[in-house]
């Protein structure tokens, strides 16, 4: 709904009272140039390689031109950032520029990203720049080849135009080229997409103490569910309370099925608030990710997390937290006494039937499923993080272990450790890896006001926790000064036999009832290979790629983009690609 606006009170970024979209086109930018495009994703929009490499492809994926038929417009919504209610939020740099339906019937939403500014930018420019893109770009590609859930990336269209950007280690500010990337799914509608009915007066469209716009909400809703969900429409049209409980319900397992798969790969998207939470249940928004290199329990990769809020063990809680307040969006049509008393057990049971499902894949457990197999995976995680393992790479060498009948079982074994082990970082890299989550001087601070008057710390609420965990990273860190690279491979030997002998007896157990080992260690191979990948976007290399890319060499990303299209291939060619070293070194991968 068009509010009439006085220009002289409400300049171009606003408040959009009323509105679910504003309508806005692209700004242009200087001579537009094609960094990558993704063969695969370009398909679904019925689109080949001939067409992509012709240089006006380079004016449509930059918003210079539209398509026939394009109608661009930002959405407007709302999130919790961080725990907390931030109001209207919106495609501040995404615009809408409308939807393709393929040759096989599919209907594809696609966007631009870093198109320039829309009502909903708040102080920013709508621009996005080389790093942000290539990083947006190579993860949702990634993710998509590892079977996980995500929007899609078509192209990444780089400019002569250029914005300023201030990087917080440079000093001075840097000027860096617009660039553009082509998002691609089903819908871009997110929790947040539902939250901005909330706090919407139905009268003036205006937020205010009102119970909420429930016309809009309900329009919305009806679109989405019939739009996306019309098994769900279909079903439970005479009863509509019951039908936004089907449809709350599958977004809940949706995020929890996703969730689960992002544990399996080590991956942590950094930003889960509610705008960030697709209601397709697929990842959405890559910002400050980061695929783990060492595995770490409490890994931020988001440098503004202070609190840890999104660390890699907290994201299934945060998702189904972020699913509470998906309810409290609709809780003007569904009331929370329903949705509430459902929530854990709808969450939990999804996300726990999908991730032990992959983490016996994983292990190569595929006859029985047994209730230690939890505790195995348990046992693992913590043995990476004493050890200071790179998760991916300690998964995948597991594959190497036949069953233990096997007549080469022992000396594989000891091959396997010795992959294990070599996995493990040095004393040195354990220290230099220390980073203070907390401030030291502040830390200080904090011991000495908790020392002086205990009685604060109820006070302190999370703010205490933080501190408490910074000083157990402290203590762990001391714990390291007396370590040598010898005595620390001595005990990572230890810890890795321990976990090895469990390990075999779990698959004793898998040998039952099996008549030909050979066979069973084929499968037991494959499964394991085609479930822990071989290759990640770890952050090096994407910066690599970015480094070269600003250079104006693009090959590097292309090539990355070709590993990350085959992650869990074996062949030997990809190894000519001259990536295929994924031995890390812990210090760069922390830094960057
Ligand atoms: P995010 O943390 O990426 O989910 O973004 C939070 C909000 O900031 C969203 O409303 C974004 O559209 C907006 N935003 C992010 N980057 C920009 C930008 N470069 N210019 C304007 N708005 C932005
Ligand atoms: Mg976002
Ligand atoms: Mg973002």
């Amino acid at each position: 709904r068009a509010l009439p606006i006085d220009p002289e009170k409400e300049n171009f970024t606003r408040q959009v009272p009323g509105a679910c979209f504003s309508l806005v086109s692209p700004a242009p930018v200087k001579d537009p140039d094609m960094v990558v495009y993704s063969t695969k994703a370009m398909q679904l929009l019925d689109l080949d390689e001939s067409q992509i490499n012709r240089p006006e492809a380079a004016e449509y994926f930059s918003g210079n031109k539209l398509l026939p038929g394009s109608q661009t417009a930002a959405h407007c919504y709302c999130g919790h950032q961080f725990g907390y209610f931030s109001g209207q939020l919106g495609d501040g740099a995404a615009m809408y520029l409308g939807e393709v339906i393929n040759n096989a019937n599919e209907r594809w939403e696609i966007q631009l990203k870093g198109a320039g500014q829309t009502p909903y930018s708040r102080h920013s420019d709508g621009r996005k720049v080389l790093r942000s893109t290539i990083r947006e770009f190579l993860c949702s590609e990634a993710m998509y080849n590892l079977g996980i859930e995500t929007t899609r990336a078509g192209t990444c269209v780089t400019s002569d135009s250029t914005v300023v950007r201030d990087i917080f280690y440079s000093g001075n500010p840097i000027h860096e080229k617009c660039t553009l990337v082509l998002r691609i799914a089903p819908t871009f509608l997110r929790f947040g997409s539902f939250e901005i009915f909330k706090s919407m007066s139905a009268e003036t469209g205006r937020k205010g103490p009102s119970e909420g716009n429930k016309e809009l909400l309900i329009t919305m809703l009806d679109y989405a569910i019939k739009t996306f969900y019309p098994q769900i429409w279909e079903a439970h049209s005479d009863d509509k309370e019951k039908m936004y409980f089907e449809f709350w319900s599958e977004v809940v397992r949706r995020t929890a099925r996703l969730v689960a798969d992002w544990q399996c790969v080590g991956w942590c998207h950094g930003v889960l608030n509610t705008d960030n939470m697709s209601i397709m249940g697929l990842t959405i928004d890559y910002g400050p990710y980061g695929f783990m290199d060492r595995y770490q329990a409490d890994f931020i990769c988001n440098g503004s997390d202070d609190g840890g809020r999104y660390t890699y063990q907290k994201q299934p809680e945060i998702c189904k937290w972020n699913c509470k307040k998906f309810a409290e969006a609709m809780q003007m049509v569904l009331p929370l006494a329903k949705t509430e008393p459902e929530l854990h057990r709808i969450f939990d049971d999804a996300f726990s039937e999908r991730y032990t499902g992959k983490v016996r894949r994983k292990f190569g457990l595929l006859k029985k499923s047994l209730p230690e197999d939890g505790e195995l995976m348990e046992s693992f995680l913590s043995t990476m993080e004493e050890t200071g393992s790179d998760f991916t790479n300690s998964f995948r060498c597991l594959s190497n272990l036949p069953l233990p009948s096997s007549s080469d079982f022992e000396s594989k074994l000891v091959e396997v450790k010795e992959q294990l082990l070599s996995q493990c970082c040095t004393a040195e890299d354990l220290k230099r890896a220390y980073r203070p989550r907390i401030d030291p001087r502040q830390l200080q601070m904090f011991v000495q006001l908790m020392q002086t008057n205990p009685g604060i710390l109820p006070a302190l609420g999370s703010r205490f926790a933080a501190v408490a965990q910074e000083l157990e990273r402290l203590e762990k860190l001391q714990d390291m000064e007396g370590i040598t690279n010898e005595s620390k491979r001595e005990k990572d030997g230890e810890a890795w036999n321990k976990w090895l002998q469990q390990y075999k007896g779990r698959l004793l157990l898998e040998e039952d009832g099996v008549t030909d080992l050979a066979n069973a260690n084929k499968e037991r191979k494959k499964v394991m290979n085609d479930t822990n990948p071989r290759f990640i976007l770890r952050n090096y290399i994407a910066q690599n790629a970015i480094d070269a890319a600003e250079k104006g060499d693009y090959s590097e990303v292309r090539k990355v983009l070709k590993l990350l299209e085959n992650p869990f291939s074996d062949s030997t060619e990809l190894d000519d690609l001259g990536l295929s070293d994924l031995k890390v070194t812990m210090v760069r991968d922390e830094t960057s």
